[in-house]
């Protein structure tokens, strides 16, 4: 990857708990602006239109074509943009947009748990629970998708609470699945239950932007779970040695804990995601051996 990109990707990464707080203020700053009469924005994470261009939660779409059985055009154009992110990202609306997994991570900050005793995430499991979702919204001819999506459902609260002043029961679920959540699961809705994330996640392209380990440059701890790159990873994952995909939501934590130890840790657009290529200085030494040797 050249420097120009590199270094923006880490610029972008540095700056992701500001794009995560714009991101909730932009909820709040819509029906605002909707009340003012100003329409250039409208919506919330379900469907959002700035100015003509629209963008739709794949969820939403899906769920809307499950239960219709009709294909909405402005919806599959609505997508295209969220899936092309997705495609070459994975989940960076989970780290970047989702409000939820901003207020998880403000509630870990006050309520700190050492990363410790978190079964691993199992690729067949995630993807069976994805499944399992569709399957009950079909066979309940339900929006059962609209409810359990955190994101959609944070703006329904702050529009209902703008708009009409009152705070709906899905402020209580909120409330009830992010506090569960954090202080007795360990995270388990973003790791390996929510369906917007794991819809999301699908569409990643096995070349995409991934985390990518060498454990030769590696400096810390044998002790991995001593290892500060796991104690910072918001969803309890460990970037040595798990698989990370698909659970992993590229926020880059892991890589900027890391900056400070032996840079084993990177984001890249990569198939492979483990690498054992001696570091630079490594390699060095050894053309130096080799050259006297020879
Ligand atoms: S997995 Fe779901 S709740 Fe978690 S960050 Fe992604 S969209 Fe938000
Ligand atoms: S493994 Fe790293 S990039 Fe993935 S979620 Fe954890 S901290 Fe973020």
């Amino acid at each position: 990857m050249g420097l120009k990109k590199s270094k923006m990707l880490s610029l972008l990464f540095r700056k992701r708990r500001l794009i995560q707080i714009g991101s909730l203020i932009f909820l709040i700053v819509i029906p605002l602006l909707n009340l003012l009469n100003l329409e250039v924005v409208t919506g919330n994470y379900y469907s959002l239109r700035i100015w003509k261009i629209e963008f739709v939660d794949p969820l939403f779409a899906l769920q809307h074509l499950l239960l219709t059985l009709k294909f909405n055009w402005q919806l599959l154009m609505g997508i295209s943009i969220p899936l092309l992110i997705a495609f070459l990202g994975g989940k960076l609306f989970c780290s970047f947009i989702c409000p939820y997994n901003l207020l998880a991570e403000w509630l870990q900050k006050i309520l700190p748990a050492k990363k410790t005793n978190v079964f691993k995430v199992n690729a067949k499991r995630y993807w069976a629970v994805l499944i399992g979702w569709i399957i009950l919204t079909v066979i309940a001819g339900f929006p059962i998708l609209y409810f359990v999506s955190m994101p959609g459902q944070i703006g329904v609260f702050l529009g209902d609470l703008i708009f009409l002043k009152v705070m709906g029961v899905e402020s209580l679920m909120i409330l009830a699945v992010l506090g569960i959540d954090v202080v007795f699961l360990k995270r388990i809705w973003c790791r390996e239950l929510c369906p917007v994330g794991a819809l999301l996640q699908r569409f990643h392209w096995n070349y995409g932007l991934k985390i990518n380990y060498n454990e030769i440059d590696c400096v810390c701890s044998t002790d991995e779970i001593d290892s500060p790159c796991v104690q910072r990873c918001p969803v309890y994952l460990n970037p040595k040695s798990d698989p990370l995909y698909p659970a992993c939501f590229n926020c880059g934590e892991c890589v900027k804990e890391c900056y400070y130890y032996g840079e084993a840790l990177k984001i890249k657009f990569i198939k492979d995601i483990t690498n054992f290529e001696p570091n630079f200085k490594q390699r060095k030494e050894e053309q130096t051996i080799n050259k006297e040797e020879a």
